[in-house]
C-alpha cells in the first residue's frame, strides 16, 4: 500500500516523506535560481523544520533556533539582524530545554505552495502557511519571544 501523505506533516504528496521533503529540496533549488524566491525561503524552511521536528528539531539547540526563527520570520518580518543575533546567541553557551513537542502542527503545509503559478502567489502562500504553523506554537510564543529577546541582548 502506498501512503500518499507525509507522516510528519500531514500534506498530500507522493511518496510521503520522501515526497515531501523533494519540495522543499525543489523550493530551495528554486531559490537559488531565481532570487525573488529567496526572499522567503528562509520562512519556509523554518516553517517546514517546526512541521518536521523529527528531522529537523532532534536537540534542544536545533529545535531553539528553527522556532526563533519562525518568529523572527513573522514577528520581525525576517529581519537580518535579527537572524544574524540568533545564529550568534546559538553559537555561544546557551542552557535550552526543549519544548514538549506538539500533535497539532498547523493545517497548511508545503503541499499547499508548491503549485502557485506567479512568484507573488508563492510569496503570499510562504507567509500564510508560515503563519499558519506559527498559529499551531501559540503555547510555546512566550518562550520563542523570550529566547529572541535573549538573543538580542
Ligand atoms: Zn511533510
Amino acid at each position: 500500500m502506498t501512503d500518499d501523505r507525509c507522516p510528519d506533516c500531514g500534506a498530500r504528496v507522493e511518496s510521503g516523506r520522501e515526497g515531501c521533503q523533494a519540495l522543499m529540496d525543489q523550493m530551495r533549488a528554486q531559490s537559488f535560481s531565481d532570487l525573488r524566491y529567496a526572499s522567503v525561503i528562509d520562512l519556509a524552511f523554518d516553517a517546514y523544520c517546526m512541521q518536521h521536528v523529527d528531522k529537523y528539531c532532534r536537540s534542544a539547540k536545533s529545535y531553539a533556533a528553527h522556532l526563533t526563527r519562525l518568529c523572527c520570520g513573522i514577528e520581525y518580518a525576517g529581519d537580518p539582524n535579527v537572524y544574524a543575533a540568533i545564529q550568534k546567541w546559538l553559537n555561544g553557551k546557551v542552557a535550552l530545554e526543549k519544548p514538549s513537542l506538539l500533535t497539532n502542527l498547523g493545517s497548511m503545509t508545503i503541499a499547499d505552495v508548491q503549485d502557485a503559478a506567479t512568484i507573488e502567489e508563492h510569496i503570499k502562500r510562504v507567509r500564510a502557511w508560515a503563519e499558519n504553523v506559527w498559529a499551531a506554537y501559540a503555547v510555546q510564543h512566550e518562550i520563542a519571544r523570550a529566547w529572541v529577546k535573549a538573543a538580542l541582548e
